[in-house]
C-alpha cells in the first residue's frame, strides 16, 4: 500500500522549494521528493571544476543533442537545485516582457497576465529571499509596492568607479538585486540566499513535512481515463516506491519535468502526460549568454564585481532599433566559465589579477526566443534528446558593440578600449537549470499545457511550478520569476485544499548556513 500525502512535490529547487516553503504552515502532510541530497559547504568550493565537461558539482549523466551526439548536461541534483549553484542575482521581468515584444529573430509570445498583475509575488519572493536592492535605479524596472527591505550590496571603489564613470556619461548603472543574507556593518556572515538555505531548512522541524532525499521520481500513474494522478513512481536509493498525493506538483527544472511528463505516457495519454497539445517538452528557452573580459589598471581590481548591471539597451536605447538585453559585471576570467559548475556564494573571493592588470567580466544576455522546434524528447531508452537552437545572435553582436561603445569612454581601462575590451565569447554549453518554457502555461488548452495557475490542462490534480512555465524568458535572471510565481501557484493551492498559508509562520533563516552539512541519502524525516 502506497503511502499517502495530501501534497507531493518533485524538486526543492527555485520552483519547489519556495512552493513547499509557502504550503508547509497549512499543516497538509506535504511530501518533497529530491533526486539529490544536501549540498555540503566545502572548502573546494572555489576549485575549478574537476569533471570534464559537467563541472565538479554535476552529475554523471548523458544526454543527446538534435544529432544523437551525447554530452554531459551539467545538471545539479541537490537540495536547493540550482540555486545551490546560482549567483543569487535576483531581478524581476520587466513589465514589457509580460507583452509581446517585436526582436530582430522575430516576436516574443505574451504572458497571459500582466506584469502588475503578478506584481505582489515579486514582493512576496524578494521578502522570502532577502533580496538586497534598490528599487528606482534601473530605468527599465517595474512598479513595485515597497522599496526592498535590505540595502543594495557596497560596490568595491573600482565597480563604485565604474558606476561614477557611466552616470557621468549618462548612462544608469544600478545595483544587481542579490539574494544574500548580509550584514556589511556587523562584521562577515555572508551567506547566499538558496532554496535550500531559505525555503527547505527552516522546514525540516515542521511534523507535516516529509524531505525524502536520494529519491529520482520516474514516472507519474493515473487513473484509468487519465484524469488525475494517483501514484508517482520513485527510484529511492536503488529500490521501486509509490507514493500518493492529493496534489502532486512537478518541480524537477525544465528539462526532467518536461522528461518525466513525456515519460509517463499511458493508454490515456499516448504522447507523454498532459501532452494533448503537443507542447510537453517544445519552446525551450535558453538565456543566450556572451562573456567578454576587459583588462582594467591593476590598482582597479575588485573581487566581487557583480553587484553592478547595466539595462539602458535592455529594449534597445541609444543606436539600436530592437531589444538587446542586459549588461552585468561578472568578476575575472573564471566567472563564466564553460563549465559554469563551481558554487557561487555570495560575494565571493576569486583570483582576476592577470600579468596586465585586472580582469573585469561582464555577462551580455539577450533573450532567445520559444521556437516549437526547439524542444526535449526522450527515445525508446527514456533518454533525454535536447534539440536547441539559439536566437539572440544579432542581438548579442550588437549588445557587445554596445558594451564597447559604453566603456570605451571610461578611463579605468589598462589602455586603450580596442586592446582592454576583449572579445565576445559565447558561454559553454547551458546546463538544464538554465532552461525554460517545456510546459508553458497560457489560457488556450490547444497551445499550452499548463492553465494560468500552472495545473495540467488535462489533470486536475497536477501542477508544474519550476522554469517550465514560462512563455517567454525576457533576458534578465530567471529565478526570482519561478520563486514568486511558486508562491503564487501555493496560495492556490493552499486555497484548493481550504487552507490560508502564512508564510511569516515560517521562520527564516537569519544566520549564515552551517559550514558543512552531512549528505543526507535516505528519508529525512524531522520532528
Ligand atoms: C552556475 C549557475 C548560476 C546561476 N545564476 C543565476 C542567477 O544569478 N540568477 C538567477 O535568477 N538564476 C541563476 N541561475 C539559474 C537558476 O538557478 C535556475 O533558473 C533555477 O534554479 C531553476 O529553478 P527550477 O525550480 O526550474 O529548477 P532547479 O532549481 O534546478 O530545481 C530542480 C530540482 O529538481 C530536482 N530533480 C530533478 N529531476 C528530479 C527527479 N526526477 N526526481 C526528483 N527530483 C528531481 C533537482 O535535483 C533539483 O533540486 C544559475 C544557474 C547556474 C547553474
Amino acid at each position: 500500500m502506497a503511502e499517502e500525502f495530501d501534497i507531493i512535490i518533485i524538486g526543492s529547487g527555485a520552483g519547489g522549494g519556495t512552493l513547499a516553503h509557502t504550503l508547509a504552515p497549512t499543516g497538509k502532510r506535504i511530501l518533497i521528493l529530491e533526486r539529490g541530497g544536501f549540498l555540503p559547504a566545502e572548502s573546494a568550493a572555489g576549485e575549478p571544476p574537476r569533471m570534464p565537461g559537467t563541472g565538479r558539482y554535476g552529475c554523471a549523466e548523458t544526454w543527446y543533442d538534435a544529432h544523437g551526439r551525447p554530452f554531459s548536461p551539467a545538471a545539479h541534483y541537490f537540495v536547493g537545485g540550482a540555486t545551490k549553484l546560482y549567483e543569487a542575482a535576483l531581478s524581476r521581468l520587466r513589465p514589457m516582457d509580460f507583452a509581446s515584444i517585436g526582436h530582430i529573430d522575430g516576436a516574443s509570445p505574451a504572458w497571459p497576465f500582466s506584469y502588475a498583475e503578478f506584481e505582489p509575488w515579486y514582493d512576496k519572493a524578494e521578502w522570502l529571499y532577502q533580496v538586497h536592492g534598490k528599487h528606482g535605479e534601473d530605468p527599465t524596472e517595474g512598479s513595485w509596492s515597497q522599496e526592498y527591505l535590505w540595502p543594495p550590496v557596497t560596490h568595491e571603489p573600482m565597480v563604485q568607479q565604474l558606476a561614477d564613470e557611466l552616470t557621468l556619461a549618462g548612462y544608469q548603472p544600478f545595483h544587481t538585486p542579490t539574494g544574500v543574507m548580509l550584514d556589511e556593518l556587523n562584521g562577515p556572515g555572508h551567506a547566499k540566499a538558496d532554496a535550500d538555505v531559505i525555503a527547505i531548512r527552516p522546514l525540516l522541524n515542521m511534523l507535516n513535512v516529509t524531505l525524502l532525499v536520494d529519491a529520482e521520481v520516474t514516472r507519474l500513474q493515473t487513473d484509468p481515463r487519465g484524469r488525475s494522478v494517483t501514484g508517482v513512481v520513485v527510484n529511492h536509493a536503488g529500490s521501486r516506491e509509490v507514493y500518493r498525493g492529493g496534489v502532486v506538483v512537478l518541480a524537477a527544472g525544465a528539462v526532467n519535468s518536461a522528461r518525466i511528463l513525456l515519460g509517463s505516457a499511458c493508454d490515456a495519454h499516448p504522447d507523454g502526460l498532459g501532452n494533448g497539445s503537443g507542447q510537453v517538452g517544445r519552446n525551450l528557452m535558453c538565456h543566450n549568454h556572451t562573456a567578454v573580459t576587459c583588462v582594467v589598471r591593476e590598482s582597479e581590481h575588485a573581487v566581487v564585481q557583480e553587484t553592478l548591471c547595466v539595462n539602458d539597451f535592455y529594449l534597445g536605447g541609444r543606436d539600436a532599433r530592437w531589444p538587446l538585453g542586459s549588461i552585468q559585471l561578472l568578476g575575472g576570467p573564471h566567472a563564466d566559465s564553460p563549465d559554469r559548475g563551481t558554487p557561487a556564494p555570495v560575494p565571493r573571493q576569486r583570483d582576476s589579477v592577470t600579468h596586465d592588470g585586472a580582469a573585469v567580466g561582464f555577462r551580455l544576455t539577450t533573450e532567445d526566443l520559444p521556437r516549437p522546434g526547439n524542444r526535449v524528447t526522450i527515445d525508446g531508452h527514456g533518454r533525454v534528446r535536447l534539440a536547441h537552437l539559439a536566437t539572440g545572435d544579432a542581438a548579442a553582436r550588437l549588445l557587445y558593440r554596445s558594451l564597447r561603445a559604453m566603456l570605451s569612454g571610461t578611463r579605468m581601462m589598462a589602455r586603450n578600449a580596442a586592446q582592454a575590451i576583449g572579445p565576445a565569447r559565447p558561454s559553454g554549453r547551458p546546463g538544464p537549470a538554465d532552461y525554460a518554457g517545456t510546459c508553458r502555461l497560457g489560457a488556450d488548452p490547444a497551445t499550452s499545457v499548463l492553465d494560468l495557475t500552472c495545473r495540467a490542462h488535462e489533470l486536475d490534480n497536477l501542477y508544474v511550478v519550476d522554469a517550465s512555465f514560462f512563455p517567454s524568458i525576457g533576458a534578465v535572471s530567471p529565478a526570482l520569476t519561478i520563486m514568486a510565481n511558486a508562491i503564487r501557484v501555493g496560495e492556490h493551492v493552499a486555497a484548493r485544499l481550504g487552507c490560508s498559508p502564512s508564510p511569516s509562520e515560517v521562520a527564516l533563516p537569519r544566520q549564515p548556513a552551517p559550514g558543512v552539512m552531512e549528505c543526507a541519502a535516505g528519508i529525512t524525516r524531522h520532528g
